[in-house]
């Protein structure tokens, strides 16, 4: 019976592994292709300036609208872009698009939009992140202070000569560079102190429990001191309530991002928000 039982479940374990290998692949049929026919497009989630309530910036989100399957996460398809090398040629269109639409902002004459562009490990490793920055500004004429890239923990820890010399690069162009997802990873002390970092991204995990998760709150004011201390900025990821924002006020954050301040919008929207935002703060003249 036990035997048998085993059988059963191999049989089933193997019928269901080669569906999840098939549609691996046929994914990855897919993607190659999505850049040519311009299946994917970026969104764009509002960073506000906590005290003021001010739009100051905002992150670029890629998503792919699959012809079959509809619009695909990047959380399923960036680890696939990863692992095939994918994310090289991907990773040059976002930054293009989005230092193009930040460019466009910045010719609307509104308040400054800073714009912020995740890059996976893969990316900060290749030999031509530096020339493929720069070139993105060049071709679009993005201000590079207008532009941060962001980097997780594991990109940055990995391998501590070879991250010091890309980030000095990258700084020299004079881009920004933040830490998305702070707390999930691992971090050297020793080494936020040496990278020149603008800002850390407390990750939403830490963020969604608050106000009640006492043990929540006393790891983001925790954060929030260290990154002052060191001089950097910290913005509060994954914001979806107003108790949440006046905790984070109160605790001196100086930057939110979330769905209660903003989901992650087409850019006319965008443009839209940047432009009461000016009405609102500009008095009106007669
Ligand atoms: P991330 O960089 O940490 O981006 C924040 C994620 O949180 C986004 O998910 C965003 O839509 C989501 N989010 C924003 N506000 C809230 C909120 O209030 N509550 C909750 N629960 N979630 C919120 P998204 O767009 O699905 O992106 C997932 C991840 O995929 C990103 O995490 C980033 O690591 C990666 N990713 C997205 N676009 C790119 C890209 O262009 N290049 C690379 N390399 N990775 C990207
Ligand atoms: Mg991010
Ligand atoms: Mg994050
Ligand atoms: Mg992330």
């Amino acid at each position: 019976h036990a035997k048998n039982c085993g059988k059963n479940n191999a049989k089933l374990y193997s019928s269901s592994l080669t569906m999840q290998i098939m549609s691996h692949v046929k994914l990855e049929v897919g993607l190659r292709r999505a850049l040519q026919n311009n299946e994917l497009y970026l969104l764009y989630q509002p960073q506000i300036d906590v005290p003021s309530g001010q739009i100051v910036g905002v992150e670029a989100l890629v998503r792919w609208r699959h012809p079959e399957r509809g619009i695909i996460s990047p959380t399923e398809f960036i680890p696939l872009a990863e692992e095939t090398g994918l994310i090289v040629p991907i990773g040059e269109w976002v930054l293009r698009t989005a230092c193009a639409q930040a460019r466009n902002w910045a010719d609307m004459g509104t308040q400054p939009v800073r714009m912020a562009v995740n890059l996976s490990a893969k990316q900060f490793k290749d030999d031509n992140l530096t020339q493929i920055v720069l070139s993105a500004l060049q071709e679009t004429g993005l201000a590079p202070g207008l532009l941060e890239l962001e980097l997780t923990e594991g990109t940055l820890m990995d391998d501590a000569r070879a991250t010091m010399f890309t980030l000095e690069q990258l700084r020299g162009i004079g881009v920004y560079l933040s830490i998305d997802d702070f707390g999930t990873g691992y971090s050297s002390m020793n080494y936020l102190k040496r990278f020149d970092v603008r800002a850390l991204k407390i990750d939403k995990s830490f963020i969604s429990g608050l106000p009640q998760d006492s043990e929540n709150a006393a790891i983001t004011r925790a954060i929030i001191a260290m990154a002052h201390g060191l001089k950097m900025a910290v913005v509060a990821e994954g914001v979806e309530t107003d108790e949440q924002l006046v905790m984070l006020e109160h605790y001196g954050c100086d930057l939110a991002q979330g769905y209660y301040l903003g989901h992650p919008s087409p850019p006319e929207s965008v443009t839209l928000m940047l432009g009461n935002q000016y009405a609102l703060a500009t008095p009106a003249t007669s």
